[in-house]
Protein backbone atom coordinates (compact mmCIF):
# COMPACT_ATOMS: atom_id res chain seq x y z
CA UNK A 1 0.00 0.00 0.00
CA UNK A 2 1.63 3.07 -1.21
CA UNK A 3 0.87 7.03 -1.51
CA UNK A 4 -1.76 7.28 0.99
CA UNK A 5 -1.44 7.67 4.60
CA UNK A 6 0.96 10.68 6.69
CA UNK A 7 1.22 12.91 3.68
CA UNK A 8 -0.10 16.34 3.05
CA UNK A 9 -3.10 15.12 1.00
CA UNK A 10 -6.78 14.74 2.18
CA UNK A 11 -10.23 14.82 0.46
CA UNK A 12 -12.99 15.96 1.93
CA UNK A 13 -15.07 13.44 3.13
CA UNK A 14 -18.53 14.50 1.68
CA UNK A 15 -16.88 15.05 -1.36
CA UNK A 16 -15.94 11.04 -1.63
CA UNK A 17 -19.26 9.84 0.05
CA UNK A 18 -20.66 11.41 -3.37
CA UNK A 19 -18.09 10.17 -5.64
CA UNK A 20 -18.36 6.44 -3.92
CA UNK A 21 -22.05 6.03 -4.69
CA UNK A 22 -22.83 3.64 -7.10
CA UNK A 23 -19.28 3.08 -7.57
CA UNK A 24 -18.99 0.57 -4.57
CA UNK A 25 -17.97 -2.47 -6.69
CA UNK A 26 -15.38 -0.94 -8.21
CA UNK A 27 -13.67 -0.63 -5.27
CA UNK A 28 -14.43 -4.20 -3.95
CA UNK A 29 -13.13 -4.74 -7.75
CA UNK A 30 -9.80 -3.00 -7.57
CA UNK A 31 -9.30 -4.28 -3.86
CA UNK A 32 -9.61 -8.52 -4.92
CA UNK A 33 -13.06 -9.03 -3.24
CA UNK A 34 -14.59 -12.05 -4.92
CA UNK A 35 -17.60 -10.81 -3.80
CA UNK A 36 -19.43 -11.98 -7.22
CA UNK A 37 -18.80 -15.63 -6.21
CA UNK A 38 -20.77 -15.27 -3.06
CA UNK A 39 -23.89 -17.06 -3.38
CA UNK A 40 -24.37 -14.78 -1.84
CA UNK A 41 -22.10 -14.98 1.17
CA UNK A 42 -18.05 -15.20 0.69
CA UNK A 43 -15.35 -15.29 3.26
CA UNK A 44 -14.75 -12.08 5.12
CA UNK A 45 -12.04 -10.65 3.66
CA UNK A 46 -11.47 -9.15 6.57
CA UNK A 47 -8.05 -9.98 8.46
CA UNK A 48 -8.98 -10.29 11.67
CA UNK A 49 -12.19 -12.25 11.15
CA UNK A 50 -11.43 -15.64 10.63
CA UNK A 51 -14.51 -16.93 8.57
CA UNK A 52 -14.91 -20.51 8.02
CA UNK A 53 -18.60 -20.30 7.00
CA UNK A 54 -19.04 -17.48 4.19
CA UNK A 55 -20.86 -14.84 6.26
CA UNK A 56 -19.71 -11.54 4.41
CA UNK A 57 -21.76 -10.11 1.57
CA UNK A 58 -22.11 -6.83 -0.28
CA UNK A 59 -25.73 -5.19 -0.57
CA UNK A 60 -25.49 -3.37 -3.59
CA UNK A 61 -28.65 -1.57 -2.86
CA UNK A 62 -27.40 0.13 -0.17
CA UNK A 63 -23.76 -0.02 -0.77
CA UNK A 64 -22.63 -1.44 2.26
CA UNK A 65 -20.90 -5.18 3.47
CA UNK A 66 -22.38 -6.82 5.87
CA UNK A 67 -20.89 -9.77 7.77
CA UNK A 68 -21.91 -11.61 11.26
CA UNK A 69 -18.41 -9.52 12.49
CA UNK A 70 -20.10 -6.07 11.57
CA UNK A 71 -21.56 -3.88 8.69
CA UNK A 72 -19.26 -1.26 7.04
CA UNK A 73 -19.36 1.28 4.35
CA UNK A 74 -16.86 0.89 1.26
CA UNK A 75 -14.75 3.31 2.79
CA UNK A 76 -14.50 1.37 6.32
CA UNK A 77 -14.03 -1.91 3.78
CA UNK A 78 -11.24 -0.13 2.18
CA UNK A 79 -10.01 0.58 5.97
CA UNK A 80 -10.23 -3.04 7.15
CA UNK A 81 -8.83 -4.83 4.06
CA UNK A 82 -5.95 -2.67 3.76
CA UNK A 83 -5.49 -1.63 7.23
CA UNK A 84 -5.46 1.69 6.16
CA UNK A 85 -6.63 5.34 8.44
CA UNK A 86 -10.17 6.79 7.26
CA UNK A 87 -8.18 9.59 5.73
CA UNK A 88 -5.55 7.07 3.88
CA UNK A 89 -9.14 5.31 2.62
CA UNK A 90 -10.77 8.60 1.41
CA UNK A 91 -7.58 9.05 -1.19
CA UNK A 92 -7.35 5.61 -1.87
CA UNK A 93 -10.84 5.58 -2.83
CA UNK A 94 -10.60 8.61 -4.81
CA UNK A 95 -7.56 6.86 -6.78
CA UNK A 96 -9.13 3.99 -7.21
CA UNK A 97 -12.11 5.66 -8.96
CA UNK A 98 -9.68 7.96 -11.19
CA UNK A 99 -11.04 11.34 -9.12
CA UNK A 100 -7.81 12.63 -8.14
CA UNK A 101 -9.49 16.27 -8.85
CA UNK A 102 -10.76 15.56 -5.48
CA UNK A 103 -7.30 15.02 -3.49
CA UNK A 104 -6.81 18.29 -2.20
CA UNK A 105 -2.83 19.32 -0.92
CA UNK A 106 -2.21 20.70 2.26
CA UNK A 107 -0.20 23.85 2.59
CA UNK A 108 1.16 24.99 6.18
CA UNK A 109 -1.34 22.25 7.39
CA UNK A 110 -4.10 23.86 5.40
CA UNK A 111 -5.77 22.39 2.16
CA UNK A 112 -5.67 24.45 -0.76
CA UNK A 113 -8.60 26.86 -1.92
CA UNK A 114 -10.93 24.91 -4.26
CA UNK A 115 -11.13 26.28 -7.45
CA UNK A 116 -15.11 25.70 -8.50
CA UNK A 117 -16.73 28.97 -8.84
CA UNK A 118 -18.51 28.68 -5.95
CA UNK A 119 -15.93 28.14 -3.32
CA UNK A 120 -13.52 30.85 -5.44
CA UNK A 121 -16.32 33.86 -4.92
CA UNK A 122 -16.69 32.28 -1.34
CA UNK A 123 -12.75 32.45 -0.80
CA UNK A 124 -11.69 33.02 2.91
CA UNK A 125 -11.34 36.57 3.91
CA UNK A 126 -7.69 36.22 5.92
CA UNK A 127 -6.75 35.18 1.59
CA UNK A 128 -8.98 38.57 0.12
CA UNK A 129 -8.46 41.68 -1.61
CA UNK A 130 -11.19 42.65 -3.07
CA UNK A 131 -9.72 45.33 -4.63
CA UNK A 132 -7.68 43.45 -7.08
CA UNK A 133 -10.09 42.91 -9.46
CA UNK A 134 -10.22 46.87 -9.71
CA UNK A 135 -7.02 47.76 -9.78
CA UNK A 136 -6.19 45.34 -12.55
CA UNK A 137 -9.43 46.81 -14.75
CA UNK A 138 -8.16 50.06 -14.04
CA UNK A 139 -4.85 49.52 -15.28
CA UNK A 140 -6.39 48.08 -18.04
CA UNK A 141 -8.91 50.96 -19.22
CA UNK A 142 -6.56 53.69 -17.85
CA UNK A 143 -8.86 55.22 -15.05
CA UNK A 144 -8.65 54.86 -11.29
CA UNK A 145 -9.84 51.53 -9.36
CA UNK A 146 -12.86 53.47 -7.68
CA UNK A 147 -13.78 54.60 -11.16
CA UNK A 148 -14.06 51.12 -12.67
CA UNK A 149 -17.73 49.89 -12.67
CA UNK A 150 -18.57 47.54 -11.03
CA UNK A 151 -20.49 44.15 -12.28
CA UNK A 152 -23.68 42.98 -11.03
CA UNK A 153 -22.44 40.14 -10.77
CA UNK A 154 -20.43 38.86 -8.30
CA UNK A 155 -16.38 39.42 -7.81
CA UNK A 156 -13.58 38.84 -5.88
CA UNK A 157 -9.90 39.52 -5.43
CA UNK A 158 -7.71 36.56 -3.95
CA UNK A 159 -4.56 37.54 -2.32
CA UNK A 160 -2.82 34.21 -3.13
CA UNK A 161 -4.47 31.34 -5.44
CA UNK A 162 -2.31 28.19 -6.81
CA UNK A 163 -2.00 27.57 -10.24
CA UNK A 164 -1.84 23.97 -11.02
CA UNK A 165 -0.95 22.03 -14.79
CA UNK A 166 -3.14 19.87 -15.46
CA UNK A 167 -2.27 15.80 -14.90
CA UNK A 168 0.27 14.07 -16.91
CA UNK A 169 -2.14 11.48 -17.05
CA UNK A 170 -5.67 9.77 -15.45
CA UNK A 171 -3.85 8.69 -12.64
CA UNK A 172 -1.71 11.22 -11.66
CA UNK A 173 -2.25 14.76 -9.79
CA UNK A 174 -2.61 18.71 -11.08
CA UNK A 175 1.20 19.55 -10.75
CA UNK A 176 1.19 22.92 -8.94
CA UNK A 177 3.36 25.90 -10.56
CA UNK A 178 2.90 28.36 -7.51
CA UNK A 179 0.37 31.22 -6.17
CA UNK A 180 -0.54 34.35 -7.72
CA UNK A 181 -2.94 36.97 -6.73
CA UNK A 182 -6.06 36.43 -8.96
CA UNK A 183 -9.47 38.70 -9.79
CA UNK A 184 -12.48 36.39 -9.90
CA UNK A 185 -15.74 37.52 -11.57
CA UNK A 186 -18.70 35.41 -11.16
CA UNK A 187 -20.58 34.64 -14.31
CA UNK A 188 -24.52 33.85 -15.07
CA UNK A 189 -26.39 32.36 -18.10
CA UNK A 190 -29.90 33.76 -19.34
CA UNK A 191 -30.96 30.88 -17.71
CA UNK A 192 -29.63 31.31 -14.57
CA UNK A 193 -26.83 28.90 -14.81
CA UNK A 194 -23.80 30.18 -12.82
CA UNK A 195 -20.03 29.96 -13.49
CA UNK A 196 -16.52 31.92 -12.82
CA UNK A 197 -13.72 32.96 -14.71
CA UNK A 198 -10.00 33.78 -12.88
CA UNK A 199 -7.24 35.65 -14.30
CA UNK A 200 -4.52 35.39 -12.34
CA UNK A 201 -2.39 38.71 -11.56
CA UNK A 202 1.14 40.10 -11.25
CA UNK A 203 2.20 41.07 -7.51
CA UNK A 204 1.05 44.78 -7.77
CA UNK A 205 -2.54 43.84 -9.57
CA UNK A 206 -2.26 45.62 -12.55
CA UNK A 207 -1.52 43.10 -15.19
CA UNK A 208 -1.62 39.34 -15.90
CA UNK A 209 0.79 37.02 -14.50
CA UNK A 210 3.72 35.74 -16.36
CA UNK A 211 3.08 31.71 -15.23
CA UNK A 212 5.98 30.23 -17.18
CA UNK A 213 5.79 27.74 -20.11
CA UNK A 214 4.02 24.99 -19.90
CA UNK A 215 5.24 21.07 -20.16
CA UNK A 216 3.60 21.21 -23.46
CA UNK A 217 5.86 24.30 -24.09
CA UNK A 218 3.46 27.14 -24.61
CA UNK A 219 3.14 30.06 -22.29
CA UNK A 220 0.57 29.27 -19.23
CA UNK A 221 -2.59 30.92 -19.66
CA UNK A 222 -3.06 33.45 -16.87
CA UNK A 223 -7.16 33.15 -17.43
CA UNK A 224 -8.84 30.30 -16.37
CA UNK A 225 -12.31 29.24 -16.05
CA UNK A 226 -13.15 28.19 -12.87
CA UNK A 227 -13.56 24.16 -12.19
CA UNK A 228 -16.39 22.72 -12.88
CA UNK A 229 -18.44 21.64 -9.99
CA UNK A 230 -19.25 18.09 -10.07
CA UNK A 231 -22.58 17.48 -12.07
CA UNK A 232 -22.39 20.98 -13.48
CA UNK A 233 -23.94 20.87 -17.16
CA UNK A 234 -22.07 23.64 -19.42
CA UNK A 235 -21.06 26.86 -18.85
CA UNK A 236 -21.39 28.44 -22.50
CA UNK A 237 -23.07 32.00 -22.68
CA UNK A 238 -22.58 32.50 -19.28
CA UNK A 239 -20.99 36.15 -18.90
CA UNK A 240 -20.53 38.95 -16.18
CA UNK A 241 -23.20 41.64 -16.24
CA UNK A 242 -21.71 45.11 -16.33
CA UNK A 243 -24.89 47.11 -15.36
CA UNK A 244 -25.33 51.03 -15.29
CA UNK A 245 -27.13 52.81 -12.33
CA UNK A 246 -30.31 53.38 -14.18
CA UNK A 247 -30.48 49.69 -15.54
CA UNK A 248 -29.91 48.59 -12.09
CA UNK A 249 -33.03 50.57 -10.94
CA UNK A 250 -34.94 48.05 -13.46
CA UNK A 251 -32.90 44.70 -13.46
CA UNK A 252 -34.75 42.63 -10.94
CA UNK A 253 -32.62 39.75 -9.96
CA UNK A 254 -33.54 37.00 -7.79
CA UNK A 255 -31.63 35.65 -5.23
CA UNK A 256 -28.89 33.00 -6.03
CA UNK A 257 -29.23 29.56 -4.71
CA UNK A 258 -27.59 29.04 -1.53
CA UNK A 259 -25.02 26.56 -2.05
CA UNK A 260 -24.88 22.93 -0.89
CA UNK A 261 -22.04 24.25 2.10
CA UNK A 262 -25.21 26.03 4.13
CA UNK A 263 -23.86 29.34 5.30
CA UNK A 264 -22.39 30.11 2.56
CA UNK A 265 -23.65 32.48 -0.14
CA UNK A 266 -24.32 31.79 -3.66
CA UNK A 267 -24.74 34.33 -6.15
CA UNK A 268 -26.04 37.40 -4.83
CA UNK A 269 -26.50 39.69 -7.33
CA UNK A 270 -28.94 41.54 -5.40
CA UNK A 271 -25.98 42.89 -2.60
CA UNK A 272 -24.11 43.67 -5.43
CA UNK A 273 -26.59 45.56 -6.72
CA UNK A 274 -26.60 47.76 -3.44
CA UNK A 275 -23.23 47.94 -3.51
CA UNK A 276 -23.00 49.30 -6.62
CA UNK A 277 -25.17 51.85 -6.26
CA UNK A 278 -23.60 53.21 -3.22
CA UNK A 279 -20.23 53.25 -4.53
CA UNK A 280 -18.23 56.44 -4.42
CA UNK A 281 -17.42 57.16 -8.14
CA UNK A 282 -17.05 60.63 -9.53
CA UNK A 283 -20.18 62.22 -11.66
CA UNK A 284 -17.60 61.66 -14.67
CA UNK A 285 -17.49 57.95 -13.63
CA UNK A 286 -21.16 57.77 -13.40
CA UNK A 287 -21.81 58.98 -16.72
CA UNK A 288 -19.02 56.71 -17.86
CA UNK A 289 -21.27 54.24 -16.15
CA UNK A 290 -24.08 55.18 -18.49
CA UNK A 291 -23.11 52.53 -21.32
CA UNK A 292 -21.91 48.93 -20.34
CA UNK A 293 -18.55 48.07 -20.90
CA UNK A 294 -17.64 45.81 -23.79
CA UNK A 295 -16.68 42.34 -22.89
CA UNK A 296 -12.51 42.58 -23.71
CA UNK A 297 -10.09 40.13 -23.57
CA UNK A 298 -9.20 40.07 -19.75
ZN1 LIG B 1 -16.50 -10.48 8.88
Amino acid sequence: MTGSGADDRCVFTKDIQTAVKGREVEILDALGVPYRDGRPHINCPYPDHPDENPSWRFDKRTGRAICTCSSHSILQVLMKIQGITFDAAKIRAAEILGRQDLIQVRTGGKPYQRHDACSLLNAPADNRDDELPFIYLGTRLGIEPADVPRPLTPFVGIKALEYFDPPASSRANPKLVGSWPCAVFGTVGADGRQHAHRTYLTADGCAKADLGIAPGGKPRDPKKSAKLADGQASTAGCSVIWATRKRLATLSFSRGSRTRRSGQTGFSLRSKQRKSTSHPGSTQAASRRSRPIRRRNW
